[in-house]
């Protein structure tokens, strides 16, 4: 049978490493890459029945989940390989670590493979703050972050890129964590305040964000400390039996998720009954269903993370990592003369490596 070679074929995959991705953000700076981001997300919540859409297959042990997340539409395929373990301090580790892969959807073969802890920190800021402009008050400029971790920084500084936050009150139970924040802000144009509760971070503020990790129902957000008009960032709480918000604060708002079926069970409205009413965000986008509604309305993003954040963050990356020439091919495939041929790999080997056993 003759050969033709598909459009795409002869392109070969091309490896991110964490370097890499780091170069990639120091070049286009991270207000571009915030951007950049959140425009591709907002661009494939506008084609949401485009997308081969499914829950994120979970796998959950006692100190935490690994995950992964699959998502295609006609041209591109990705997944997301993530964890999240938020004891993993303790031993050096990131509590959430990642990598992600884009395929060519006609011929299965992979165009990328990418570092993606910083994708996954670039990209839930990104979606936090698409998620705040159609449901956070206009004008806002008081933050208040509630866990201060590997995400805090990304949180903080897409919000004030994205929106018009000026000034973010933190609150971490690790000291240490908040002031490493503090550090690495210094310089950033933010107005930065350590607060001493969550409830005193809260106060005034128009945006609570929560980031914190812990494998329980915790309660980080409680109705007394919630005012009206503010919109709540909710993103720590993504995993059946880890939660941050009272149900009480969720019965008192109006509730807006990514894609239900995966919400249901893994972000806030996991304490509430199935028949609770959440409207999922790209109705908003599309103008399909209202965001915010009045200045006086509670609005809660209760984030877990979903696929098409991932899909259009490697795209992302894959067309600025072609545009700036970085990344690397990898040599993963088989050269075959003959697809069919596989065995003719081996004997391609030297016969050091073979050896007596052909
Ligand atoms: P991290 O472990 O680096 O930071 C979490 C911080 O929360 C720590 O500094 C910890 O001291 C603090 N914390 C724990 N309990 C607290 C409490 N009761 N009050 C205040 N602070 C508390 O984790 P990270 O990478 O920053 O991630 C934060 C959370 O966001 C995790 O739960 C993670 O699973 C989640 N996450 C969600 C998404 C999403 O798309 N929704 C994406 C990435 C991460």
């Amino acid at each position: 049978m003759p050969i033709h070679h598909h459009p795409t074929s002869t392109t070969p995959t091309l490896y991110l490493s964490a370097q890499d991705v780091v170069h990639i953000v120091r070049r286009k700076g991270l207000r571009a890459c915030f951007m950049g981001i959140a425009e591709r997300i907002h661009r494939g919540f506008l084609r949401w029945a485009h997308f081969d859409k499914s829950s994120r297959l979970a796998c959950h042990s006692m100190r935490g989940a690994i995950e992964l997340m699959p998502i295609a539409d006609a041209q591109t395929y990705a997944f997301k390989y993530v964890n999240g373990h938020p004891g993993n301090s303790q031993w050096g580790l990131p509590t959430v670590m990642a990598f992600g892969v884009l395929a060519d959807v006609d011929t299965g073969l992979p165009r990328l493979l990418s570092e993606f802890t910083l994708g996954t920190a670039l990209r839930t800021a990104a979606m936090s703050a698409l998620a705040a402009k159609v449901l956070a008050r206009p004008g806002c400029t008081r933050m208040a972050l509630i866990g201060n971790g590997a995400q805090g920084e990304f949180q903080a500084l897409a919000f004030m890129h994205l929106l018009d936050i000026d000034e973010v009150r933190l609150f971490d139970t690790d000291r240490h964590a908040s002031e490493k924040l503090m550090r690495n802000l210094h310089d950033s144009g933010l107005k930065l305040q350590m607060c001493h509760s969550v409830a005193e971070a809260a106060q005034g503020a128009d945006i609570i964000t929560t980031a914190t990790a812990d494998k329980r129902q915790a309660v980080i957000i409680s109705a007394d400390m919630v005012q009206p008009g503010m919109h709540i960032n909710a993103i720590g709480g993504d995993c059946p039996g880890k939660t941050e918000l009272h149900p009480e604060v969720l019965r008192r708002a109006s509730v807006f998720v990514e894609y239900e079926p995966q919400t249901r069970v893994e972000g806030e409205i996991q304490q509430l009954p199935e028949h609770f009413e959440v409207t999922e965000l790209w109705q908003v986008f599309s103008g399909q269903k209202p965001g915010r509604t009045a200045n006086s309305q509670v609005t809660v993003f209760d984030s877990v993370g979903f696929a098409l954040e991932d899909h259009a963050t490697l795209c992302f990356l894959h067309d600025t990592a072609l545009e700036l020439d970085l990344g690397r091919p990898m040599d993963w495939m088989q050269n075959l003369s003959n697809p069919k041929d596989l065995f003719s790999a081996l004997q391609q080997s030297t016969p050091a490596v073979v050896g007596p056993h052909l």
